[in-house]
């Protein structure tokens, strides 16, 4: 099973969109998801549950700060369209490539920052900090999860209650040795 976000629900056409990283360009290394998205054809069945819980983003806030990697950007694309428009703040999402940015329906006060460089946690921390309360929403890779967490939780103090934090996968591990980990961080950080 591979957890992946509905980008678009469509249901009078009985569709959903979905967004699947190609992240191995030779087939014989992908895991299943990048398989299917690499093979799929009309006409093949696939099984599907859900939806999952939807952790919402803490909206009592004077800016927001939010994160993603491309395995995060369609959750991320849902998310910020719900900010409220006066809202303002950051939003750094790490590409592949500068051909894999996507239009944001994102509110005017957010800055997008689009990098092609693997320096997500580097370019969150240049960030000038704003002023008042700040609410977190950061999707990414584990050990870049675990970098942005220290930074928010201790560098910069931010309550758990304002910060939504996840690793959507782990470089190198597949998702069945991923959902480990994340469960042995998770009672880590109890
Ligand atoms: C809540 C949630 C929502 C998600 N939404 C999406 C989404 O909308 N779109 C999306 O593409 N992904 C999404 N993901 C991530 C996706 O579930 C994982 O990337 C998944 O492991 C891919 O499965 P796979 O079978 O292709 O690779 P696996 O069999 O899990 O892994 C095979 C190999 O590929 C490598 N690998 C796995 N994922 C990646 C990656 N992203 N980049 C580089 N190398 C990788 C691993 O290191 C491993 O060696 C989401 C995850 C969560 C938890």
């Amino acid at each position: 099973m591979r957890t992946y976000t509905i980008r678009r629900f469509m249901p009078s056409q009985h569709q959903i969109e979905v967004d699947m990283v190609r992240h191995q360009i030779e087939q014989a290394d992908c895991g299943f998801a990048a398989r299917l998205a690499l093979n799929a054809q009309v006409g093949d069945t696939i099984n599907i549950a859900g939806p999952g819980t939807i952790a919402p983003i803490n909206r009592d806030a004077d800016w927001f700060f939010m994160v993603a990697d491309m395995t995060a950007l369609p959750a991320l694309s849902a998310k910020i369209k719900t900010l409220p428009r006066d809202a303002k703040g950051y939003a750094v999402i790490q590409l592949d490539t500068a051909e894999d940015a996507q239009p944001l329906d994102a509110p005017a006060g957010m800055e997008i920052i689009w990098l092609t460089t693997p320096t997500l946690a580097e370019t969150v921390k240049a960030q000038p900090w704003l002023a008042g309360q700040v609410s977190v929403w950061c999707a990414c890779e584990f050990e870049s999860m675990r970098a942005l967490r220290q930074y928010f939780r201790n560098d910069r103090d931010v309550e758990r209650e304002f910060i939504y934090i996840s690793s959507y996968w782990k470089n190198g591990v597949t998702e069945e040795g991923h959902k480990v980990i994340k469960r042995e961080d998770a009672e880590r950080q109890c």
